[in-house]
């Protein structure tokens, strides 16, 4: 059970939609007083007699002033989003209006929100798991198809279903052990090892399946950076401009990223590209790489999840281009080699020129042909083929550190079974394993925990 923070028992208001001018703005309460409230300033009609789940439309009055004409949905807990009883009222898009009713709620004894409150009440009073409350501020912000889907997913309890039931599992052999405890002197044993063994071999693969995925999640979230390298005059600007073109994202703020050293983001099948150092590009100043150990080249190049190696077909030789190959598998780096200016020989000529090379995108930027090719490839190279967004994904960075923690305990587990350790060391690991896997949906969680991750919600959500 969660402890009550202070205020627990207030009731909560604060505005819905963005701030700003709309057509309409919605303001919601939450809490015991919710429907007292709003009821005192809507004389039509008395709403604490009203069912739960419907809509009254009518004027907003305070000391007899009218303040907005509204429509008020009515939603009585638990059946809420909250589980609590919950006021929305829509009211006229002005800042002023909207602001002015928040007051008059005020005064009524609302308090304001804050950040993230609803959705912590609604994880408090079960109706949502942590992770699923998580998803809930990525899927607010989530700004392309592959970001939101993935998001959908995580709240309609994605994997928190996966690791509950295998959390169930691990819960009973736990008991089955510490039974042994009690019968020691005894040398029994009610836990079936060989189910045991079964049992951690499932749980790590699920728990490796997910960490996996957190690349991918952090990517359909954060974005892939790309850095588009090659000597000057190849075509970086050119085709940045091509690229930019068709796809520029339109992108607020990326968390993690710094307007210094990315200029522009791509949308490219939901999953953003951002582009790093597209300055640089622009100013034909330190983009020039003669040489690919370059140092600043090779600064850009390490920070970027993938590189874009584009030369110019007609100038660059293939044992020039094998060499620049060589360097970027010593430096381990993923890249794509894109022949540019192939506009003026024939694809087959060029094959043959480059036909030690396999996988070569030959393109021409200037008439933005084959650029499309380039960006399948892009995608297919972050993918790798083998995830849709339908899959669980994880995207959370806590997440993320509690899986690891779970396989170091399950590593322990397993190597203290395979040495015959004491029932209680490995009773100890089990619990340990239990531990993070219920910090993940929120089973385990500390009340500072939690009011880290919901202050990073907006206020209202
Ligand atoms: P950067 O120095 O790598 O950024 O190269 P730019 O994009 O400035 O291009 C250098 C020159 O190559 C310009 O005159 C471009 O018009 C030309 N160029 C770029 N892409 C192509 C292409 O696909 N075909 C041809 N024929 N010229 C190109």
């Amino acid at each position: 059970m969660h402890g009550k923070s202070i205020g627990w028992d207030d009731t909560i208001v604060a505005l819905a939609t963005a701030q700003g001018i709309g057509a309409i703005g919605v303001i919601r309460l939450s809490g015991r007083q919710s429907i007292n409230i709003v009821n005192r300033l809507f004389p039509a009609k008395d709403l604490t007699q009203a069912p739960s789940h419907t809509l009254h439309v009518g004027y907003l009055k305070e000391h007899g002033k009218v303040l907005d004409e509204v429509v008020i949905s009515l939603f009585k807990g638990p059946k809420s989003y909250t589980g609590e009883d919950v006021i929305e009222i829509s009211g006229h898009g002005s800042p002023y209006v909207l602001q002015q009713i928040i007051q008059a709620c005020v005064n009524q004894g609302a308090r304001l929100a804050k950040p993230g409150e609803y959705t912590q009440r609604a994880f408090l009073n079960g109706k949502l798991d942590l992770a699923q409350a998580e998803a809930v501020a990525d899927l607010i912000a989530s700004n392309t198809e592959a970001s939101r889907k993935t998001a959908l997913h995580n709240i309609r309890g994605g994997f928190s279903e996966h690791l509950s039931v295998l959390r169930d599992r691990l819960i009973k052999f736990s008991a089955l052990i510490e039974l042994e405890l009690d019968f020691s002197q005894e040398d029994v044993e009610f836990a079936d090892r060989t189910q045991l063994y079964e049992l951690l071999t499932e749980v790590q693969q699920t728990t490796q399946q997910l960490a996996a995925s957190f690349q991918l999640g952090n990517v359909i979230k954060n974005g892939v950076s790309v850095a588009i390298i090659g000597k000057p005059n190849a075509g970086k600007s050119t085709l940045l401009n091509a690229l930019l073109n068709e796809n520029r994202a339109i992108v607020s703020d990326i968390a993690g990223t710094t307007r210094d050293t990315i200029e522009e983001v791509l949308n490219i099948d939901g999953i953003l590209f951002r582009l790093i150092d597209t300055a640089g590009i622009r100013e034909h100043t330190h983009d020039v790489i003669e040489s690919i150990g370059m140092e600043k080249a090779l600064a850009k190049m390490q920070q970027a999840d993938v590189v874009i190696y584009l030369f110019d077909v007609n100038e660059v030789s293939s044992a020039e281009l094998q060499s620049t190959i060589n360097e970027f598998n010593n430096k381990k780096l993923k890249y794509v080699l894109v022949g540019n200016k192939a506009d003026a020989s024939s694809e087959a000529d060029l094959r043959n020129k480059f036909s030690s090379i396999p996988g070569i995108t030959f393109i021409s930027a200037k008439e933005n042909r084959h650029t499309e090719v380039l960006k399948e490839k892009l995608v297919d190279l972050v993918l790798q083929g083998k995830v849709t967004t339908d899959d669980t994904i994880i995207t959370n960075a806590r997440h993320f550190h509690a899986l690891q923690e779970v396989l170091q305990s399950l590593i322990d587990i397993r190597n203290g079974l395979d040495n015959n350790i004491p029932s209680d060391l490995i009773a100890l690991d089990i619990r340990r394993c239990l531990h993070y896997l219920g910090e993940i949906t929120g089973e385990i969680t500390t009340e500072d925990q939690l009011d880290y991750i919901f202050s990073k919600f907006c206020i209202g959500k």
